[in-house]
């Protein structure tokens, strides 16, 4: 194979930190044109197979897990800078309470809160569409949906959450499990 992206050119930081801009601007409107009903796709619409996009993910992560980090590190913004502000109340509990239908409403996956404290909590989601129904390769895969919900708790709760997958669809386990530990 000759990869022709080997050699891609890094902008320098504060271009891509505008870049970055201009995309967390676009993507919020994107929410909020499809919360007026209107899809970013005029023929095709919003909604496509996850297949694609857990194919992408899942490979990567098993062949690159030294990209978990990044990946976790994206979902980290993206949770802070675009999907924060779906976010209600003050405490982690009541956080927990107000991203609970989130998941569902997107068709992400079932979400149930197992228990929640001012410094912990634990949740659970089943039909994961990262790695529900895929074999089980010894791993734990939703990187993005931990770094995601560590961005969103973090930035509504206005203290720095870490987000860990314990148990996973993609290592033998019948649903995923997060661990959100506030950690300052
Ligand atoms: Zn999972």
């Amino acid at each position: 194979m000759i990869n022709p992206y080997i050699n891609s050119i890094r902008p320098d930081p504060e271009e891509m930190e505008r870049r970055a801009e201009m995309l967390r601007d676009s993507f919020s409107e994107d929410y909020a044109r499809s919360e007026r009903g209107e899809s970013i796709r005029p023929r095709l619409g919003d909604l496509m197979s996850i297949q694609y996009m857990r194919e992408r993910q899942t490979l990567t992560f098993v062949l690159h897990p030294e990209l978990k980090a990044t990946a976790y590190e994206i979902g980290y913004r993206i949770g802070r800078d675009i999907c924060s502000d779906m976010i209600r109340g003050k405490t982690l509990p009541e956080i927990m309470e107000s991203n609970q239908p989130i998941a569902e409403g997107i068709s992400y996956a079932f979400e149930e809160i197992v228990e929640a404290d001012l410094k912990h909590a634990v949740y659970r989601h089943y039909e994961c569409a990262d790695c529900y129904g895929l074999p089980n390769i010894h791993d734990k895969v939703c990187v993005y949906e931990a770094g995601v919900a560590a961005g969103m708790f973090s930035e509504a709760l206005g203290r720095e959450c870490m987000v860990t997958e314990l148990k996973c669809c993609a290592n033998g386990d019948p649903y995923c499990e997060f661990l959100v530990e506030v950690t300052d």
